[in-house]
């Protein structure tokens, strides 16, 4: 049985997580909270020099996990793909100016394109972009995404379909974001997040819950504890395989959202500790 989180020194939070906060907000109020990470979305940077967003940051005390997010990768013309690789220079070049190792891919699809044409182009666009990845020192997570998501936001929807991606090729700049809300329910998680470990390749670690209903398909993600995922557990896979990196909360809720973002905060640490 995994011990529960004693205290916030592996919590980090994802800006879109407060979504109404501005950067600068978000910093403060989660640094002042004792929260030690952070990973910034590309639109909580929009009119801002990220060189210095990264800075203020930093003098807040917060360790940048990752900057979110790169990839959509398919198209069905080669202007369309080869687009996406310079946007994806661009995001690994902006993740380097704010000092965040990682970026996190979702890694696209298109409704129409064949999802095994579609993970050939993600591995391709990934191959081109690797020795970018590696000159910038930033890494690259492919963040697989649950099936829901198939036709239009990620073909990579397993570990394994990552995993497999990985292993041709072969760059230590190339890896993994596990989160519980898209993987939670594969009955191969256990081993292929062992598997992960083994090829290390598992770079990060999301959580929030499965709300039963969800009522929508991208803002009704749970608060940990408010649905069915066995979170504590799955860290405990996570831990086993090596990981030592922080647990990330990505939460988007249209219902956490709307409400009073300190009070959230509060809930997320209340339930950071009791539920994850
Ligand atoms: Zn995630």
């Amino acid at each position: 049985m995994t011990a529960p989180l004693k205290d916030f020194s592996k919590l980090s939070i994802h800006t879109i997580t407060t979504k109404p906060w501005a950067l600068e907000e978000a910093v403060r109020h989660y640094s002042a909270a004792g929260v030690k990470g952070i990973t910034v979305w590309r639109q909580a940077l929009e009119g801002r020099d990220v060189k210095a967003s990264g800075q203020m940051i930093r003098d807040h005390g917060l360790t940048i996990t990752a900057l979110c997010r790169g990839g959509f990768f398919p198209s069905t013309t080669p202007e369309g793909r080869a687009s996406a690789i310079d946007e994806n220079r661009r995001c690994i070049d902006e993740a380097a100016a704010l000092g965040a190792p990682m970026v996190v891919l979702v890694c696209g699809a298109i409704p129409g394109l064949s999802l095994f044409e579609s993970r050939k182009q993600i591995t391709d666009g990934l191959a081109v972009l690797a020795p970018h990845a590696a000159a910038a020192g930033v890494k690259l997570a492919i963040e697989p995404l649950h099936p829901m998501y198939a036709d239009d936001r990620s073909a990579v929807n397993t570990i394994g379909q990552a995993r497999a991606m990985c292993n041709e090729l072969r760059s230590p700049w190339v890896g993994i974001a596990v989160d519980v809300y898209h993987v939670w329910w594969d009955d191969r998680l256990e081993q292929e997040i062992a598997a992960c470990g083994r090829e290390k390749t598992l770079f990060g670690f999301h959580i929030c819950d499965w709300r039963t209903p969800t009522t929508d398909l991208l803002n009704d993600r749970g608060l940990m504890g408010e649905g069915c995922i066995p979170i504590r557990q799955i860290r405990g896979w996570v831990e086993q395989a090596g990981f030592t990196g922080f647990n990330e909360v990505e939460i988007f809720s249209h219902r956490h959202w709307a409400g009073d973002q300190h009070e959230f905060l509060q809930s997320i640490q209340h339930a950071y500790l009791d539920r994850s």
